[in-house]
């Protein structure tokens, strides 16, 4: 019934599940409203870049040939700044250079630009005092891209530096895809929301807060219901309310209790599981699946309307294919033979309700749903490396992202744990701007050894 899987099949089976499911619609936004969100268009360059030979230093437009012999000295014919077009006449002669400035356009008959540090000027007389090979200092005429070339592609997250090639074509809005609508469902008898005061034995729910603000990072819109207890009606109310946005997240009831109702109750809507259980600390009881849309979840709207002949309407729904299938492990989306597409599901994750099991199992195993969802090109996952300060010692068994601080400065980075009582305890996650990943064949790793971190 349940299947605990290494975590790297986890993340490799949440990614290839994530490979087949498509963002809601399109729309278009006003260029800084696009910020964060998935291009669902290419940009393109609307002139070459650039679009006159650009002089990338301050100094002098010459031809190189007159710098065959130094210090040579040359005959000043003018000033070029940057914004004022030379006449289309003009030619730089041999024997003469023009005083240019970084990011004006270099005159026709000039192949280099020389430093002012290398000049000396005298009235309209320049000294030059080192040579130039054609081409330095500047960047000929659609050297970076050529008119119409695809400077941006659909499924690229639209960045600062994304946004500035956008300006830089004139583009002051983007088409992009709509976000996900992601529904939060924290479950516990113990929680209560955070404007009521709690009674001793109550618990603040904390995690709709920290899931919500990751959904928002990983670029979807979170919906966040209201707790759900650990009993079997309201919770599977809350889950049908949850399975009305693009994925459901969970948090909470997933692991071995009495009252930890999550899964049972998701088997009621025909789920499937494709992992109950990942070899990982924290976060050990991660819970990945999907609905059939008709059995709870229904159909994703704006795709029935961008094609009719897609209707994810029930009756296309081949209930036979469904049988026995409620509990049961799956394989990887393209080994199967079912009678529904991928986007006939409603995926869930149920995350672990511990606060930074709750925030880790996210970045490993919900955030790349998200972010196909949200119409992001797959990237895999990395972690970057930092010497670790202080001697690090485990149980070995299963692979760790402990809390950590990444402190040092510039070249000189260096990691060491946050002491913490478990993955519980919410206030060391206050401190910690990183986790350090630990192998499951680790028992000790000194001080000085590089170790992998995920960054927070
Ligand atoms: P569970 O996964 O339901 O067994 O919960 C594990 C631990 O996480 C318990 O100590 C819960 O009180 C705590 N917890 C569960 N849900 C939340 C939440 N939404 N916010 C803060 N703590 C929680
Ligand atoms: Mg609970």
């Amino acid at each position: 019934m349940a299947s605990v899987l290494s975590f790297e099949d986890a993340r490799h089976l949440v990614e290839q599940h994530a490979a087949f499911v498509r963002p809601r619609g399109k729309e278009l936004a006003a260029l800084l409203d696009a910020q964060n969100m998935i291009l669902a268009e290419p940009v393109l360059a609307d002139r070459n870049f650039p679009p006159f030979p650009r002089a990338t230093r301050d100094g002098y437009a010459v031809r190189g040939a007159d710098l065959a012999q130094i210090p040579a000295t040359l005959q000043v014919v003018g000033e070029i700044r940057a914004g004022v077009a030379v006449d289309s006449t003009f030619m730089l002669q041999p024997g003469q250079a023009a005083a240019i400035m970084t990011g004006a356009p270099a005159p026709a008959g000039a192949d280099a630009v020389v430093m002012i540090e290398y000049t000396s000027r005298e009235g309209d007389q320049v000294t030059i005092t080192r040579t130039m090979a054609a081409g330095e200092n500047i960047v000929p005429v659609a050297a970076e891209a050529k008119r119409g070339d695809r400077l941006l592609f659909p499924g690229m997250r639209s960045d600062h530096a994304a946004i500035a090639l956008a300006a830089s074509v004139g583009r002051s809005r983007l088409l992009v895809y709509s976000k996900p609508r992601v529904a939060v469902l924290a479950t516990g008898d113990e929680l209560v929301d955070i404007d009521i005061p709690p009674e001793p034995a109550q618990i603040r729910n904390s995690n709709t807060y920290s899931i919500a603000a990751q959904i928002h990072a990983a670029g979807g819109e979170p919906v966040l219901l209201p707790i759900a207890p650990d009993r079997h009606r309201r919770l599977r109310e809350l889950i049908a309310d949850g399975l009305q946005a693009d994925l459901l997240l969970l948090s909470g009831g997933v692991s071995m209790g009495k009252y930890d109702l999550v899964e049972e109750v998701l088997a009621k809507f025909k789920a499937e599981f494709f992992f109950t259980g990942v070899q990982i600390q924290p976060g050990r009881p991660a819970v990945f699946g999907r609905i059939p849309c008709g059995a709870g979840a229904p159909a994703h709207e704006s795709r029935s309307h961008d094609d009719p002949a897609e209707s994810h309407d029930e009756s296309r729904i081949d209930q036979s294919a469904l049988k026995g299938r409620g509990f049961s492990r799956a394989d990887t989306p393209q080994k199967e033979s079912r009678a529904l597409a991928p986007e006939e599901y409603k995926y869930f994750f149920g995350l672990p309700g511990n606060p930074v099991s709750t925030m880790v199992t996210f970045e490993l195993f919900a955030r790349p749903m998200i972010e196909a969802l949200a119409g992001m090109t797959p990237k895999n996952l990395i972690f970057v490396h930092a010497k670790l300060k202080s001697e690090i010692k485990t149980k070995p068994g299963l692979k760790r992202f402990l809390p950590a601080i990444l402190s040092g400065e510039f070249e000189q980075a260096e990691v060491e744990l946050v002491r913490w009582q478990g993955s519980g305890d919410i206030a060391a996650t206050g401190t910690a701007n990183c986790y350090i990943v630990i192998p499951p064949d680790r028992e000790r790793i000194a001080p000085g050894e590089w170790v992998p971190i995920l960054m927070k």
